[in-house]
């Protein structure tokens, strides 16, 4: 239909790492190894919105420059053969992001708004003639949907090894996928990005299916908000990666690592836990920073 579609990727069972640097007992997702581009944890969480699209051939969602969400979606549609419309926060740029040029690349359309449309979510003119012609998924793949993914494909790991599990928070969809899909000895523990957002814990509950199940947040490792970060957090980046072999990114990952280091080396885990941190992705948005900021 006129689209250029990228043969979309090929994304098979992700594989876990046991880090010799904490005895074998301490094991990490690799939901960013999957693809060099397409954060694991979006394409999950996409797998089960799609799902529900009933025919519809449309997919619209939101996002910024270098959102890992926008490029997954671009992605996942490629790989179904469907358009995908991103509308994008802010205006076009002379040169587009690597991030959205990727998203292009996958066929999808990029629409420009306002920063001050974007903050209400509000769909270019057009795109109100036909509301029943196309799937509209939130941003960040928020949503009951998106947990089903998360929760389908950590259902189908190993898991049971783990007395903890660790993940990062944006939406909190992460976080509740694996939260329906914890076994009873095991507690999902999620660390935030944002700074001071009480909003996630109820954000998150929305989408348990028993509502009862605590849903436990660290809110002190946003290192001054979302997609800030700090000399710290690049050196604690580099370190790691050095220690363990596992790159990360200073959105998301890098903030899990380090608050999970911490926790470690205080004793927050009784002893003789098996911790089981989730690699999310978002690689790609490295991209962003300067050259030789990271070691890998
Ligand atoms: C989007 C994203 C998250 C946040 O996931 P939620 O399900 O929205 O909480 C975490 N890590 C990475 C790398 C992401 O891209």
């Amino acid at each position: 239909m006129g689209v250029a579609i990228n043969s979309g990727p090929a994304i098979g069972t992700p594989r876990i790492d046991l880090l010799e640097a904490f005895h074998n007992r301490v094991g990490v997702l690799r939901l960013d190894a999957v693809h060099p581009v397409v954060s694991g944890n979006k394409w999950y969480k996409l797998q089960g919105h799609l799902a529900l699209r009933a025919g519809r051939e449309k997919v619209v969602t939101f996002g910024g420059a270098y959102s890992n969400h926008i490029v997954a979606t671009a992605a996942a549609c490629a790989a179904l053969g469907i358009r995908a419309i991103g509308i994008i926060r802010g205006e076009r740029p002379a040169q587009l992001s690597p991030t959205l040029a990727d998203a292009t690349g996958y066929g999808m359309e990029l629409h420009f708004i306002s920063r001050a449309d974007y903050r209400e979510k509000k769909l270019p003119p057009d795109f109100n003639h036909h509301p029943d012609g196309y799937l509209l998924i939130p941003e960040g793949g928020y949503g009951a949907a998106g947990a089903t993914g998360i929760e389908a494909m950590a259902t189908q790991l190993p898991l049971a090894y783990y007395t903890h599990i660790l993940c990062c928070v944006g939406t909190g969809t992460t976080l509740a996928g694996l939260l329906n899909a914890a076994l009873p000895h095991q507690r999902v523990l999620g660390i935030s990005s944002q700074k001071n957002n009480f909003q996630l814990e109820p954000a998150t509950r929305v989408l348990l299916q028993d509502r009862q199940t605590p849903v436990r947040i660290l809110h002190d490792y946003h290192f001054g908000g979302y997609a800030k970060y700090n000399e710290l957090l690049l050196a604690f980046m580099n370190d790691w990666y050095r220690r363990t072999g596992i790159p990360s990114d200073r959105v998301y990952t890098g903030k899990m690592f380090f608050a999970f280091d911490q926790l470690w080396h205080q004793g927050f885990f009784p002893p003789d836990s098996t911790v089981l941190l989730v690699h999310s992705g978002g690689l790609q948005g490295n991209r962003s920073l300067p050259a030789h900021a990271l070691a890998f």
